[in-house]
């Protein structure tokens, strides 16, 4: 599908989201994404396409990507993707992909590794819209390398409202591990992890989880690969 570039918005000094219209309205679930495609004149060996968790939720309607910009090293598809100007096009395939809630009597942690903080929003703007906030069990254990939080103020004001939904923000050089789980999350084995993010980071998680005897199907996984 062709998708119209409509504008992007400064988050952090190095991370931005660009907001895109639909041809139709478009179904998805939120946590799922798309693969892009914007061609551009001598592109590097990483290519013209690229996968981005859709980070608005479906009442939104607007599709929303949220990425990081490297500066003079991104790549050149980020650099593409940075000169787009209202009324431009991209192409896209449909929505796809399993990093959704199914369940909303379980409880969760949500393991964000910088960006991988995008599907994350999607879930907790759409469960808030649903007026599900209240009732689904969510702590967020949220990894960033200094202050500049994405989404900061959202996510602390959820935090807020409801008593069901808890923020611990990680700092570098502080990281998270099973040694930070086991203080944060209380009964962190009777959990369902949701871990997004660098693969370095997910990976990491992971094993320590299952070293520590949580059951692999209580661990869904999205890896961004290129950071
Ligand atoms: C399912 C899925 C969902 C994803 N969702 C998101 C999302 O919501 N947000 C998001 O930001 N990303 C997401 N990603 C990752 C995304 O697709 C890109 O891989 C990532 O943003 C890196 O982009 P880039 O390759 O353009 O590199 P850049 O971001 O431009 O650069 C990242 C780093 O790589 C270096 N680099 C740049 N070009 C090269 C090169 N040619 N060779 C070697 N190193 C280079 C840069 O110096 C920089 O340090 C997702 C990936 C998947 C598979």
């Amino acid at each position: 599908m062709i998708l119209t570039f409509i504008e992007k918005i400064e988050r952090t000094s190095d991370c931005f989201s660009f907001f895109f219209q639909p041809p139709k309205k478009l179904e998805w679930i939120a946590g799922q994404y798309m693969q892009f495609t914007l061609a551009h004149d001598e592109p590097d060996d990483r290519g013209v396409s690229r996968f981005f968790t859709i980070s608005s939720a479906p009442h939104e309607e607007i599709i929303m990507i949220t990425t990081r910009f490297a500066g003079h090293t991104s790549s050149t598809f980020k650099k593409a993707l940075m000169s787009l100007e209202r009324g431009q096009n991209i192409s896209a395939f449909e929505p796809q992909g399993e990093f959704v809630l199914n369940d909303k009597d379980k409880n969760y942690i949500f393991v964000a590794g910088g960006i991988g903080i995008t599907p994350f929003r999607s879930i907790l703007a759409d469960l808030e819209y649903k007026k599900m906030s209240g009732k689904v069990q969510i702590q967020l254990l949220y990894s960033n390398r200094d202050n500049e939080i994405v989404f900061k103020d959202e996510i602390d004001n959820l935090a807020v409202s409801y008593n069901s939904f808890k923020v611990r923000y990680i700092i570098y050089p502080e990281i998270c591990d099973i040694g930070l789980i086991r203080v944060a999350v209380p009964f962190y084995r009777e959990k369902t992890y949701y871990i997004s993010g660098p693969p370095g980071l997910v990976k990491s998680v992971e094993e320590q989880l299952l070293a520590d005897g949580i059951r692999q199907e209580e661990i869904m996984l999205d890896y961004f690969p290129g950071y």
